[in-house]
């Protein structure tokens, strides 16, 4: 299906007309890219929170993604090219602490996914805020809520600092990460600490997490065994987080996943050609290239890397600023 037309329209809570008159968002304008994107742009007030819903019925609304506004904002939907139409709507968020991001929908309400930097994200879901891989000390983190678990990958700088972890964890964090990762923890920490190898899996709340291998096939950055990826089960949908692995037959072997983040850089992990073959192997519903900064100091070309994956399989591919 191409997209072929698109409306757009705006719908808010009665409570946040009145709240919030002086800051409702109005769409500036809806352009559709050659490959079939759509951009949609917001204008609203500095530092309000807006939610942007998308539906293809306008019976059925989705959360799309929560921004923080600037003034005049832009959301690139890459997944319009898949769909005959599209209608958006927006509404303004009261609260503090609101993560923004974009959004997957589970039937228990929408899970937000957060970039931070390189390899570092934090997800929320149904009130538990989950962190994997905070590194960069407490400023990246400082209007997020604290972590209720922390997810590491494996014990590299860019990705495990025991210091970052004190800042970002509430009182009654859980910490996961194979033995390396918990042999490097503090005293305090490793008391909330689970160690998880590959292959074993752990509950935390109404989440599944399961540790898979990462590991590096032409070098040995990443021995087998030593590093996790994980996926996360949330509302009935799989999220894989890569950690830093090359293209591996582990991660081509993946099943019914939702939204993967994978690592894309050389020559720690895999290249932008190596990703697009495992990604149109495992067929994740979404992918974000991430840790895509290579050991040259240059970046891996993801707009390449999308083009190659292409639109025939129905994988969406999202690019977002890690950097
Ligand atoms: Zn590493
Ligand atoms: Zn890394």
């Amino acid at each position: 299906m191409r997209a072929k037309s698109f409306l757009f329209a705006l719908s808010f809570s009665v409570g946040a007309i009145f709240a919030f008159a002086q800051e409702l968002p109005r769409f500036g304008s809806l352009k559709l890219l050659t490959n079939k994107e759509a951009v949609v742009q917001l204008q609203g007030s500095n530092t309000i929170n807006y939610r942007i819903d998308v539906s293809s019925n306008l019976f059925d609304w989705q959360a799309l993604a929560t921004l923080r506004s600037t003034g005049t904002n832009q959301y690139t939907d890459s997944f319009a090219p898949y769909l005959s139409s599209r209608t958006y709507r927006a509404a303004t968020l009261e609260g503090t602490n609101i993560l923004t991001g974009d959004h997957l929908s589970t039937p228990l309400g929408p899970i937000t996914l957060h970039p931070i930097n390189h390899a570092s994200l934090v997800l929320s879901w149904n009130g538990l805020t989950i962190y994997c891989d905070p590194t960069g000390g407490a400023t990246p983190y400082k209007n997020l809520a604290r972590a209720d678990l922390i997810l590491i990958t494996h014990s590299h700088g860019d990705h495990f600092e025991t210091s970052t972890i004190n800042s970002v964890t509430n009182t009654h964090v859980v910490i996961m990460g194979p033995q390396a990762v918990f042999s490097g923890l503090t005293a305090a920490q490793k008391t909330v600490a689970k160690i998880l190898t590959n292959g074993a899996t752990a509950a935390f709340g109404d989440i599944t997490i399961e540790a898979v291998p990462a590991y590096n096939l032409t070098n040995s950055n990443h021995p087998k065994g030593v590093g996790n990826g994980y996926i996360l089960t949330l509302g009935g949908r799989r999220i894989y987080i890569s950690g830093d692995t090359e293209d591996i037959p582990e991660t081509r072997a993946l099943t019914n996943i939702d939204l993967a983040f994978l690592s894309v850089n050389v020559p720690f992990t895999m290249s932008g050609a190596k990703a697009v073959s495992t990604v149109r192997q495992f067929r994740p519903g979404v992918v974000y290239p991430y840790h895509y900064r290579n050991g040259d100091g240059s970046y891996t070309d993801l707009n390449a890397l999308k083009r190659q994956v292409g639109t025939d399989l129905g994988i969406e591919v999202r690019l977002r600023p890690w950097y």
